[in-house]
């Protein structure tokens, strides 16, 4: 984070008056002392969940810790985390980041993270943190890709190097949200790339992917075939929100 950002953002934590980003609530933090234990109780790190996918699992997977769709079907990444469910509290919060272009949520939404997951994850080791990307339209139009303005802001091993440019977008008409997986796949076929420059540094090494909500996979599953494809040996998914049951399966 930027040292003026930093300044501005710790005084305006520990000065003034914040909204919680669940319940609207004025208190000091982000998310307030009630909001942040129903969450960390209800988070899905605390539910038996698909290793690969992050779904949350069936009696009858638990053994194998995969779900059907995986098992059938592997996808190109190889872990998947989630912080919460995407029917859970904390859509309002990235609604109002991504749609009402709230940067402010972001803060919270990080807080969230980092109280929940970052330990956890703290032994985690990767090379880099790409966020996922949007196209240079849509970044302009939103004016901020929330998936790095969340992702810049969690605690993870000095270790990780964050990257915003290194994946890429194109630009297309198709709007992602809902359709059949088969056909979003369609769609998303090819809409990544890795900026030129980093493809030499990506080599042989292991990459976390940033999203802020993941549904049906396809989008983080085709970011992994192209970082697969050019040399990164490992790719994890690091989720917000997950849809605990794909829709159109
Ligand atoms: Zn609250
Ligand atoms: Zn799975």
């Amino acid at each position: 984070m930027r040292f003026l950002e930093k300044i501005f953002h710790s005084v305006s934590t520990h000065v003034l008056p914040s909204a919680c980003i669940v319940c609207d609530k004025y208190q000091k933090a982000s998310l307030c002392a009630g909001c942040l234990q129903s969450l960390t109780v209800e988070s899905l790190i605390n539910y038996e969940c698909c290793y690969q996918c992050g779904i949350t699992l069936e009696a009858i997977e638990l053994r194998g810790q995969h779900c059907m769709q995986c098992n059938n079907n592997p996808p190109c990444f190889d872990a998947t985390y989630c912080l919460d469910r995407y029917e859970g509290v904390l859509q309002n919060a990235v609604h109002q980041l991504k749609y009402q272009k709230r940067l402010a949520y972001a803060h919270g939404l990080a807080d969230a993270w980092n109280c929940i997951l970052s330990k956890q994850l703290s032994v985690h080791y990767a090379d880099y943190l790409l966020p996922v990307p949007l196209s240079i339209q849509k970044l302009f139009a939103r004016g901020f890709n929330q998936s790095w303005e969340i992702a810049r802001r969690i605690h993870c091993s000095p270790k990780i190097r964050s990257i915003p440019f290194a994946l890429k977008r194109h630009h297309h008409v198709f709007q992602q949200a809902g359709g059949k997986i088969s056909t979003r796949r369609l769609a998303i076929q090819d809409m990544f790339y890795i900026d030129h420059s980093y493809i030499e540094h990506l080599q042989n090494k292991s990459v976390i992917i940033f999203d802020d909500v993941m549904t049906t996979g396809a989008t983080l599953n085709e970011i992994a075939r192209v970082l697969k494809d050019n040399g990164v040996s490992h790719v994890t998914n690091w989720v917000l929100l997950r849809t605990t049951k794909a829709p159109h399966v």
